[in-house]
């Protein structure tokens, strides 16, 4: 009796009303200990092997096949499987004890990162130095890619359809590359006065990949020409081969602890590869299912999720037709079969490169008159919000369509990054998961009434869409 009445009111009041929020340490059973270590040494693997989408549906391919796991398209019986979607995007499914009549429990993460994409021209030489241009991909503070290690991740198909996988800077003996950021010394004018989204145009996301000229001659692009070899010593690839390719800038380094007590992880590509991960060990690890499971892992997110791989599509319709047609009636997965393994061609304008305004264009990376039929990976603005963007697969079918077809072509981005955009039909023609690109003329004074294009342009666009429905 004594105790109680020496309580407080208030004290007595928390106890009572009060909703204490606890420390997950304070409650972490000691026999989880090791357990819990385990799983984020495992997860800190998985975002070192998967830094890009591609990486990580090949990680996880690695991953479930010893488990038992089989392509949906190829197997017998649906129980466990998975669905590969241009090996940028999965889904994983797992059958119940109950069957599909009894409902399906599903979790859906995001396989892509913010990142620096290459642009289609992405070469050039300047001061003897070498650069790749980048579009930044997804929301990024873009002062945050400067004067870091970075390595470039992902793949180029040849001229003879052959698919190189690159990932450049990540072993102890690579080297890295690097965007240089502009010295203090002389920053007054040209940055410090500036806000945060300003001081670093998306233009000026070059990043440096050599500087040593090659031979002695007095010639012009010696560096260029320098790396170049180098890369078609090592990948067997030409400049050309770039415009039929997904390449990625990320940060160098794999994901480390980080605190003296190691209770955290720094990493790169957290969002949302940390849900990802967990999605992926939770229907390999859960013991018994009573409803199927369904783990979608998709690509696109950070862009809006429109594009053939992203969730802004009818893929998890389709994924459920293969795995309903394995026991019955399958029309309607036909339908579905078909729509998802056409290609389109969006037949869209793009803008041609207006000479007196030509500081709204990147041009290296730009349309031209004259320049022939025009395709487009991706439209959309900013870090290419909005849109959807053509896999390097596809770019390189088309490439030989149209190199066999004698067709003059070019591919180019709307204008300079954060200079404006816009979209056109593409992205809904992917929303049935098929293979879509933008392709038409370059156009001076697009939206003007007196709106310009080139007869040559005219003439190989013609070409061009024939030789596309003859040989696709
Ligand atoms: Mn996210
Ligand atoms: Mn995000």
């Amino acid at each position: 009796m004594e105790t109680e009445k020496a309580k407080s009111k208030v004290a007595e009041s928390k106890e009572r009303l009060f909703h204490e929020r606890k420390n997950g340490w304070d409650c972490l059973k000691p026999e989880n200990e090791q357990v819990l270590q385990e799983y984020n040494r495992q997860y800190k693997s998985f975002l070192d092997a998967a830094k890009t989408e591609r990486e990580a549906v090949d990680e996880i391919i690695r991953q479930i096949e010893p488990l038992g796991y089989q392509n949906l398209l190829e197997c017998k019986s649906a129980d466990k499987s998975y669905f590969n979607h241009y090996g940028k995007s999965i889904a994983i499914y797992r059958d119940g004890k109950n069957g599909l009549e009894s409902g399906l429990n599903i979790l859906v993460a995001h396989l892509d990162s913010p990142r620096l994409d290459l642009k289609q021209y992405p070469i050039y030489e300047d001061t003897d130095i070498v650069f790749f241009k980048t579009h930044y991909y997804g929301g990024i503070k873009k002062y945050q890619w400067l004067s870091r290690p970075l390595a470039i991740h992902g793949v180029v198909i040849l001229t003879d359809g052959t698919k190189k996988e690159i990932v450049i800077g990540e072993a102890e003996s690579d080297p890295v590359f690097t965007i240089a950021d502009l010295l203090i010394h002389l920053s007054k004018k040209a940055q410090m006065g500036k806000t945060v989204a300003e001081f670093i145009p998306g233009e000026k996301l070059n990043v440096i990949i050599g500087a040593r000229p090659l031979g002695q001659e007095k010639e012009d692009q010696r560096s260029k020409a320098a790396i170049l070899e180098l890369l078609n010593e090592k990948f067997g690839i030409k400049e050309e081969d770039f415009l039929s390719a997904d390449l990625e800038v990320v940060p160098a380094g794999k994901a480390r602890d980080v605190g003296l007590d190691r209770a955290l992880i720094g990493g790169y590509g957290h969002d949302d590869r940390v849900c990802a991960y967990a999605s992926l060990r939770a229907i390999l690890d859960a013991e018994t299912l009573d409803k199927p499971a369904l783990v979608l892992l998709m690509d696109k997110e950070e862009i809006g999720s429109e594009g053939a791989t992203g969730s802004n599509t009818w893929f998890l319709e389709m994924v459920l037709g293969e795995i309903l047609a394995k026991s019955g009636n399958d029309q309607y997965t036909k339908l579905r079969r078909l729509l998802t393994k056409a290609s389109c061609l969006s037949a869209d304008v793009n803008a041609a490169v207006h000479p007196d305004w030509a500081e709204v264009h990147d041009k290296r990376n730009a349309g031209y008159l004259g320049g022939g039929l025009v395709i487009s990976k991706f439209t959309g603005s900013g870090g290419k919000g909005g849109s959807n963007e053509a896999n390097a697969e596809f770019v390189a079918v088309l490439r030989k369509i149209f190199t066999d077809s004698d067709i003059v072509w070019h591919m180019a981005e709307l204008g300079k990054i954060d200079e404006g955009g816009g979209g056109t039909i593409a992205k809904f023609m992917s929303y049935y998961g098929m293979n879509v690109i933008d392709a038409g003329v370059p156009v001076l004074d697009m939206h003007s009434p007196f709106e310009i294009v080139s007869k040559i342009d005219t003439w190989n666009m013609y070409q061009g869409f024939k030789a596309f429905l003859e040989k696709a």
